[in-house]
């Protein structure tokens, strides 16, 4: 198939221009000032709006195997090709857990019947029990790059030293969900003056920093390479940066909810808005904006948390904690990033060049089969690119997600900027907002 992306702002890694781009057997094929349309080539009028690589989530709960009445892998596929995304990292806390290579295998199979790429993070402990190290090794062999016991972080520091040591000369990177489950344990939101007053047990921001530091000091000890997932805290965000400047190798990632969500949602008691870890107070949030702005993160990750209505309309305390992300998440970051004074290449380095650079999405790689992502945008490149309007006004809908699950916490927010246009792996996936 050719397509012909017609005179869109191109947003490159550092700059941007006035391009048309054309796509043709799954490669850009030319990138030009006005080019001209091949015969047979679908022309796309993609002017005003921004055209980047494909969007790339580090963090997607697909929910298979084990719990597919809430998300399958082909359904999460759906949902994040609407949000602009053309990889996803699926996250291994299914039922059984994806701690071993027969089921890595199957979620690589089956991900690669959908239309995006579906690269998948592998247990860092058998069953994400926290007492035995996975075969780290064995799933490696088969590409995986991110490895993550996310849904709860691995607690025994003297394992997670030695799965630091394992992964090092593997040359992937050990991904922690930060919460001391001592700490946290039974809180169901932010810990503070709010949470008393709900009479809700809390959930501190220091469960989050004692974990941020505690994996510092064990970079700091082995040298290896460490991913923090969804950060919450100022505090947090002040350890990442001093341990960058001591030249350490972490990484770090933000949601679009902790962006955009304050705790004063958690007032009226709607399980949508309860997640892990919590929704914080207005100045955390302050923080992770003007952090996101300044270029700290590396990725804005979903963390899209699929689940079956049933579960959701249980009293707060009691339901699963998680809420969706694939379908607004492009729409959310723009709005944290200032609206219209969101930079377009600093918004296409946090959704798709930074996570592709962390889950070394960035070379094509024919063991696993997925495409190269988070590209410079020039000839020769693997066709995965989004589109993304920013004039485009629009409201969140529950009833009119992809995904299998309903429980957004964004079900009537008014929204700016919205992906029109996805290619992934050189096909038209998604044309005007739509499914194709
Ligand atoms: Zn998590």
């Amino acid at each position: 198939m050719t397509y012909l992306l017609r005179h869109g702002l191109l947003v490159g890694p550092d700059a941007v221009r006035v391009a048309d781009v054309l796509v043709r057997e799954g490669r850009i094929a030319e990138v030009g000032d006005t080019l001209d349309a091949p015969a047979g080539a679908t022309v796309i009028d993609v002017e005003g709006c921004w055209v980047g690589p494909g969007f790339v989530d580090l963090h997607s709960h697909l929910r298979e195997p084990g719990r597919e009445a809430a998300e399958n892998i082909e359904s999460g596929a759906r949902a994040g090709a609407v949000g602009g995304y053309c990889a996803l990292v699926a996250m291994p806390n299914t039922e059984p857990a994806l701690d071993n290579v027969a089921l890595v295998s199957y979620v690589l199979d089956k991900g690669a019947r959908t239309p995006l790429d579906v690269a998948v993070a592998g247990a860092i402990t058998q069953g994400r029990e926290g007492r035995h190290l996975a075969p780290l090794a064995e799933m490696a062999a088969l590409g995986v790059r991110l490895f993550t016991d996310d849904g709860t972080g691995v607690q025994d520091p003297s394992l997670m030293r030695r799965a630091l040591d394992y992964a090092r000369p593997l040359g992937v990177r050990l991904a922690q969900h930060c919460e001391d489950e001592a700490l946290a344990a039974r809180g169901s939101m932010n810990e503070g003056v709010l949470s008393s007053r709900l009479g809700l047990v809390g959930r501190p921001a220091l469960a989050e920093e004692l974990m941020v530091m505690r994996d510092i000091e064990l970079v700091r000890l082995t040298g290896a390479a460490m991913h923090f997932l969804h950060l919450s805290t100022a505090r947090s965000l002040a350890l990442v940066s001093a341990a960058r400047r001591d030249g350490l190798d972490v990484t770090c990632e933000v949601t679009p909810h902790h962006l955009t969500l304050d705790e004063t949602a958690c007032a009226g008691f709607d399980a949508h808005f309860k997640v892990h870890p919590p929704l914080r107070g207005a100045d955390d949030v302050s923080a992770l904006r003007r952090s996101l702005r300044d270029g700290l993160f590396d990725a804005v990750a979903t963390d899209h948390a699929p689940h079956a209505p049933e579960l959701k309309d249980r009293a707060f305390d009691e339901a699963p904690a998680g809420m969706l992300g694939l379908e607004h998440a492009g729409a959310l970051t723009y709005e944290a990033l200032g609206s219209e004074q969101c930079d377009p290449v600093t918004f296409f380095a946090v959704l798709s060049r930074g996570p592709a650079r962390v889950a070394q999405l960035r070379a094509s790689d024919r063991r696993v089969r997925h495409s190269a992502h988070g590209g410079a945008l020039v000839a020769g490149e693997d066709a995965n690119l989004t589109v993304f309007d920013p004039r485009s006004e629009w409201t969140a809908r529950r009833d009119q997600l992809q995904s299998r699950a309903r429980n957004t916490p964004y079900d009537g927010r008014p929204l700016r900027g919205r992906v029109t246009t996805t290619i992934a792996k050189g096909q038209l996936v998604v044309h005007e907002g739509k499914l194709q």
